[in-house]
């Protein structure tokens, strides 16, 4: 048995191994057999996993903001806007996928 490897990256359905021919001058994706319209992009049903390196990037982005935000918050703890304060914790909450617990 051997193991699976990683082929490549692909930018478009236009240079994906997946991309076959369907019929009348027109192609699909052989994953999920759905119609091609537009072969220079990747479009959202795409079945394939992201990049490695776009998730790490995504996830540094976040990391960012999500320290810009709290920073933003630690500020305003030290002044009378409360309401600011929440907001912007409860921003850089969602963007750390937590949802507040009513009543908690
Ligand atoms: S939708 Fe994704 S898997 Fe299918 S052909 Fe396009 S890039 Fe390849």
């Amino acid at each position: 048995m051997s193991t699976a490897r990683i082929v490549g990256r692909v930018r478009s359905c236009g240079e994906c191994p997946k991309r076959a021919y369907w019929s009348g001058g027109k192609y699909q994706c052989s994953v999920i057999q759905q119609p091609l319209t537009d072969a220079s992009g990747i479009p959202a049903f795409c079945p394939l996993p992201l990049d490695p390196s776009a998730l790490l990037a995504k996830s540094a982005w976040e990391e960012k903001n999500v320290t810009a935000i709290m920073q933003a918050a630690a500020d305003k703890a030290m002044t009378d806007d409360i309401d600011q304060m929440r907001h912007l914790v409860l921003t850089a909450a969602s963007m750390l996928g937590i949802s507040p617990r009513l009543g908690a």
